[in-house]
């Protein structure tokens, strides 16, 4: 774990209600409690529809909290930051530019380009695409375009990455290379990075800590399971590897 000082995050009693469509309140989180340290990786795991977008939408600040907060280094957080960088499961590139622009455009509406220009190939370097700088989105694999939105999220210096089921819709051999590109970015950007999953290998593959959330609705942090896997966890037959996966699928199950 990368030693660094901002990046808390911490949910306390948070809640979330939606109206159905017959107009009921329902309740998709309920006191839900989290803190994340500096430089963890975190998963969020837990089943379909439990309430894990939501809380990451709140973090995120696209989505209000019907009760509690939500805070990061102390200060409650309220609306969108650059502080916090959100990556989905489609990787929601602009199709009419191409990939330096895309990257770049943190940047443009920032009103920082013009000094900090040089970033955008070193962050697209970073990602393995620096030889697609000119390339469109509708070129691109899903695995690259991917990438990009890594870029795109990572040139504003994020404290926190907010990764909603960012592997989800790829090809198995992409989806593992995938996993170590967002390790070796975690490492070399020393990020504290929350990620979203409902895939039990994934988060033990990728986190230092499980998060598990119960069913909704209702949803809340049932479980917080610490990994102590060595890596590189692929195909890793430890005992203690095999013990963690049996603990999180029964605390799935329920
Ligand atoms: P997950 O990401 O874990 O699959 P979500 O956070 O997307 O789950 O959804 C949690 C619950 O909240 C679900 O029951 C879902 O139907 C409900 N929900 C999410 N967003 C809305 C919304 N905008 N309006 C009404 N209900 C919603
Ligand atoms: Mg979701």
């Amino acid at each position: 774990m990368v030693m660094r000082e901002t990046g808390v995050i911490e949910a306390t009693h948070l809640s979330k209600a939606f109206s159905d469509t017959e107009g009921e309140n329902l309740e998709a989180l309920s006191d839900f409690n989290l803190r994340i340290q500096p430089g963890e990786f975190v998963s969020l795991l837990g089943p379909s529809g439990c309430g894990k977008s939501t809380f990451l939408r709140i973090l995120a600040g696209l989505e209000s909290a019907t009760g509690g907060t939500v805070r990061l280094d102390g200060e409650v957080v309220n609306g969108t930051d650059y502080r916090r960088g959100l990556v989905f499961q489609q990787p929601k590139l602009f199709p009419w530019m191409n990939l330096y622009e895309n990257v770049a455009f943190g940047l443009r509406s920032r009103g920082i380009y013009r000094e900090n220009k040089h970033k955008v190939m070193e962050y697209l370097d970073m990602v393995g695409l620096a030889d697609f700088s000119r390339s469109y989105p509708y070129q691109l694999s899903g695995g690259m375009a991917q990438r990009a939105a890594l870029a795109r999220a990572l040139i504003n210096s994020p404290e926190v990455l907010c990764l909603d089921e960012p592997l989800g819709a790829l090809d198995t051999f992409t989806r593992l290379n995938m996993q170590d590109e967002l390790l070796r970015i975690w490492e070399r950007c020393e990020l504290t990075i929350i990620m979203v999953t409902h895939d039990v290998d994934e988060a033990i593959v990728l986190s230092d800590r499980i998060l598990v959330m119960s069913h909704g609705p209702e949803s809340t942090v049932i479980a917080d399971v610490a990994v102590d896997v060595p890596h590189p966890r692929h195909d890793t037959d430890a005992d203690s590897a095999v013990e963690l996966r049996h603990q999180l699928l029964d605390l799935l199950e329920h």
